[in-house]
């Protein structure tokens, strides 16, 4: 059995091996200590493919059509930000650029590497450093505020011109509601008991 200290209390206790599904709640405070997904390899897997896929296409395809006057924009989520870089506000399209586009391409991009490489353990040490990165790179990756600005735009704008949704908005949408899916299915315990480290007192028990 294994000894967790609660997040929420500092209480440490004893957490029985949990069935799958099954989930361990501190007994002082009843914060979540531990999960245990029904299928933690697969469901995660299938989820973050299916994310990538649709944030590929919120990249590629544009997010709104604007007319006014006759004239017709439409911009994707890239030339968005280049547009503000050319506008003069660098550090904003920076900004926009690392949130929206590369820290959720980088937060994928290893989930994906981490959930291909656990599934043969033992997994590479590598996994470890992909593990650790991920947690870095989450707080960044900030598609549900860029959903909620361009939804915040889209209401301003249509008052001055005809607004049209394009497919990069929705493909947008299925990232946002994809990512917490990805979340509650994946199982960090278990990737971390499949990776082989150098050590080989760590034994692989998953
Ligand atoms: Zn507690």
């Amino acid at each position: 059995m294994d000894s967790v200290a609660c997040r929420c209390c500092d209480l440490l206790q004893r957490v029985p091996p949990l069935p799958r599904g099954g989930k361990a709640r501190c007994v002082r405070c009843g914060q979540l200590l531990a999960t245990r997904p029904a299928d933690p390899l697969d469901a995660p897997l299938a989820l973050t493919i299916a994310a990538a896929i649709a944030f590929a296409v919120a990249n590629a395809t544009p997010m709104l059509r604007l007319s006014a006057e006759g004239r017709e924009a439409q911009t994707t989520l890239p030339g968005g930000a280049l547009a503000m870089w050319q506008a003069g506000s660098e550090l904003t399209a920076l900004a926009v650029a690392f949130c929206a586009v590369v820290a959720p391409a980088c937060h994928l991009a290893l989930l994906l590497a981490v959930l291909l490489a656990v599934r043969r353990p033992p997994a590479p040490p590598w996994v470890g450093v992909a593990m650790r990165w991920l947690e870095r790179v989450r707080p960044w990756a900030m598609t549900e505020v860029l959903l909620l600005g361009v939804l915040v735009a889209l209401t301003k704008i249509a008052q001055l011109a005809s607004v049209a949704p394009g497919p990069g908005l929705f493909a947008l949408l299925a990232v946002v509601l994809l990512v917490p899916a990805i979340a509650t299915t994946f199982d960090a315990d278990l990737v971390w008991r499949r990776i082989a480290w150098a050590d080989a007192r760590a034994q692989v028990r998953a």
